[in-house]
């Protein structure tokens, strides 16, 4: 099956409720456009360079998820060509990408990564460490905290992730009903090609999704 026919059956089979992010990282020009084409409005991509690649051909016919780590030398490249970035984990992070879209006169959308699994080598906030991570950030007026993010431990058995998605959406449910300033927890965002029905199941709201749209990365 083609991309194209991937994406339109993905999209009705997802809720309404519930957001498309198409994980395009490998992925050409072509590629990302026969999903757009086919109704797919947001791309998700791991790496700036990859984005800034595919930009020309594919610019504002979508909207642009940043996925991966994000380092601190390429925020001001990422703050011109994202509309969200998923994976803020840190304050000297919120930090930088804050003063760049001061320069760039833009507030940029942000969810705060969770590592959920508790994993030493992975990206992302621990979850005891992310209430305290939210308030020291949503302070800063140009990122607009709105949500959490996690990928959790990859599993064979997508059942096997469904505790790191439980946590997460206990912290995004605790932090919603603190009701911090200039924080909307809207956004959930949870699960890819393996284990996305287990993150719908458990609350998820934006859904990164490679493989099933794209095919195998080679
Ligand atoms: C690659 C990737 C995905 C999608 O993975 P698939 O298994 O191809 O669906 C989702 N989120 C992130 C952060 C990724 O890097």
């Amino acid at each position: 099956m083609g991309i194209k026919e991937n994406s339109r059956r993905l999209l009705k089979e997802l809720p309404d409720r519930v957001e498309l992010v198409a994980a395009a990282k490998t992925r050409t020009a072509d590629e990302v456009l026969a999903a757009v084409e086919s109704g797919i409005k947001i791309i998700g991509q791991n790496y700036v360079q990859e984005a800034e690649a595919i930009y020309p051909a594919v610019g504002n016919k979508a909207r642009w998820h940043f996925i991966g780590h994000l380092q601190k030398n390429k925020v001001k490249k990422a703050v011109k060509l994202f509309d969200m970035i998923e994976t803020v984990d840190s304050v000297e992070l919120a930090q930088e990408i804050d003063k760049r879209c001061a320069q760039a006169g833009k507030v940029m959308p942000v969810l705060v990564e969770i590592n959920s699994g508790k994993e030493p080598q992975k990206a992302g906030v621990l979850p005891e460490k992310a209430e305290e991570l939210i308030k020291a950030i949503s302070p800063l007026p140009n990122i607009r905290v709105m949500g959490l993010m996690t990928m959790g431990p990859r599993f064979g058995n997508p059942e096997d992730s469904r505790p790191y998605f439980i946590t997460t959406k206990k912290i995004f449910e605790r932090i919603k009903a603190l009701a911090i300033a200039s924080v909307e927890m809207k956004y959930l965002s949870m699960g890819m090609t393996n284990s996305y029905t287990v993150a719908l199941e458990e609350g998820a709201n934006l859904v990164r999704i490679g493989t099933r749209i794209f095919g195998e990365r080679e």
